[in-house]
């Protein structure tokens, strides 16, 4: 359906995208009684990350138990780590169930979000027209957009390349010279699926990453119909996770020394499945465990062992025609390159699409320190809440627990401008610089900072933009409640009536 130009369609909440965030958002909303809502979706169906992701071996790494809404819990998970294909099921059915689907408008791609002072409410520029909207909720995630490396020569490369998250399902391996760049989380779960299949396998190491057992298994039938009959059971399940998880913050946040437990079991992980002491040196990380994401692998260490596959940590220097080659010089000769690189995680890349009144890009105003108050909202930008927004992401534990409790603050926010009739919320500055400040503060002699790495966690002056420094439950009693003290508030301009109660 494309949207009228010149009376654009009005909606009291607009959300961007439809994966974790942007549908539990609306499943919220929805349960709460809100039909006046759209979902914004540029693709042609739901799951954002776990739709786009489909490479082989595609899986989550926490236990599906965990990492699902806790308003939508699934008895019926096959696996402790599902599939992405699982996964992805679950969110098209959350969907259909909460009642969703006919609230998304697919193909719309959002160009531009404009606050309009005067109207007080939010203009969206779609790739299908216009909308307004009172209240903005972006759900466009922190795995959208592929990081593409910036080697030379790569736009020249004459064979087939592609990124882990667009896998080119069309492009048969077998058999193929195959060069993949990064070993961080996708590439650590498609190298050992795609090893068998191709001739030879050249994985460009630039920072080896500490990797520590999955304990994956298929959840029995027994324990699937306590799920299903004995609904505690599985809130006990669920418990256990999270809580045997938030047990890495004591090391991550407290004592980054604690981390060398890990790191043995990383080391011995290792040995028991690299012989060769020369491919262990190189495979051994030289930071602490935890100052980049902790991988979980069985298959990984097993399948580089294999005669078919080089791993390669001389740093490449350019891409050829029909090669890639190395610092040393040494040049190899490839015909697909598969870039496990990751994605524009700190940058939040919806941010240049949202606008002030002053037509000001949040990611201008941003520059690499995105900043925002409970890491939602964003003085200047009223009425926008920002799900995966800065200092939301966990190095430890489920991300959709932390998108819910965004959810929740967000609700709380709603429903206080629903009770007392305000139609603008807007984060004071002085509330939002406290709030960074502290989370900085939080953030000294972590892992992430302390640990001997770089990542995307940290921006150029070195501050955490990207994970909540805490435990996470810290994060969630912080957004619980609506602090209405933190922000400018404006009542609604009463609508005059006639006589007759029409609006005049
Ligand atoms: P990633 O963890 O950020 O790893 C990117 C890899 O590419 C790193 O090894 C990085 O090396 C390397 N790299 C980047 N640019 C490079 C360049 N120019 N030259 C050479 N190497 C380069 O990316 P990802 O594996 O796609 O995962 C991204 C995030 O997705 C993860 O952190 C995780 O949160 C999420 N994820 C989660 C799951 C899950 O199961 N829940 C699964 C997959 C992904 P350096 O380390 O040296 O930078």
């Amino acid at each position: 359906m494309r949207e009228d130009e010149s009376t654009p369609r009005h909606y009291r909440v607009a959300i961007i995208g439809t994966g974790f965030a942007g549908l539990g958002m609306a499943a919220r909303l929805k349960r709460d009684g809100l039909d006046d809502l759209v979902l914004l979706e540029r693709a042609n169906d739901v799951g954002g990350t776990w739709r786009d992701n489909t490479y082989p071996g595609a899986a989550c790494d926490v236990p599906s138990h965990l990492y699902s809404l806790s308003f939508r819990r699934n008895p019926g998970w096959s696996r402790s780590f599902s599939g992405q294909p699982e996964i992805w099921r679950y969110l098209r059915k959350t969907a259909e169930d909460e009642d969703i689907l006919g609230h998304i408008r697919f193909g719309h791609e959002v160009r531009s979000c404009r606050w309009d002072r005067d109207g007080n409410r939010w203009r969206i520029d779609t790739s299908q027209g216009t909308i307004t909207a009172q209240f903005l909720v972006s759900g466009a995630g922190a795995l959208c957009e592929p990081s593409l490396p910036d080697i030379p020569g790569l736009p020249e490369f004459q064979g087939t390349v592609f990124h882990s998250a667009r896998w080119n399902h069309d492009h048969d391996l077998t058999g193929r010279n195959v060069a993949v760049i990064g070993t961080g989380a996708s590439s650590i779960q498609f190298v050992p699926q795609i090893q068998p299949q191709v001739g030879h396998l050249h994985l460009f190491q630039r920072t080896p990453p500490w990797i520590i057992p999955r304990h994956d298994r298929d959840i029995t039938r027994v324990e699937k119909w306590a799920y299903r009959n004995l609904p505690f059971t599985q809130t006990l399940a669920r418990r256990s996770i999270y809580w045997g998880r938030e047990n890495y913050i004591f090391g991550f946040v407290k004592n980054p020394k604690l981390m060398k437990g890990v790191e043995a079991i990383s080391r011995a992980h290792m040995k028991r499945h690299v012989k060769d002491p020369e491919l262990r040196a190189k495979l051994t990380p030289d930071y602490r465990a935890g100052c980049k994401r902790i991988l979980l692998s069985n298959d990984y260490y097993p399948s580089l062992t294999r005669p078919n596959v080089s791993v390669v940590t001389d740093g490449i220097s350019e891409v050829r025609e029909k090669s890639v080659v190395t610092r040393d010089g040494t040049e190899r000769e490839v015909d697909t390159i598969i870039l496990g690189t990751g994605f524009h995680v700190s940058d939040i890349p919806i941010a240049a699409q949202i606008h002030d009144a002053e037509g000001v890009p949040l990611a201008q105003r941003w520059g690499d320190d995105p900043q925002a108050l409970r890491g939602t909202t964003v003085a200047g930008y009223p009425n926008l809440f920002l799900l995966a927004g800065p200092n939301t992401g966990p190095g430890h534990t489920s991300h959709v627990f932390f998108i819910e409790s965004q959810i929740n603050y967000t609700m709380a926010a709603l429903r206080y401008a629903c009770r007392n009739r305000l139609d603008r919320l807007d984060p004071r500055p002085e509330a939002q610089d406290a709030y960074v400040r502290r989370v900085q503060r939080k953030t000294r002699g972590t892992v992430w900072v302390a640990g001997g790495c770089d990542s995307w966690y940290l921006n150029s002056k070195g501050n955490n933009v990207a994970l909540w420094p805490g435990f996470s439950w810290e994060f969630a009693l912080q957004t619980r409640k609506f602090d209405p003290h933190n922000y400018h508030l404006r009542k609604e301009t009463p609508v005059r009536r006639t006589p007759t109660g029409a609006a005049a």
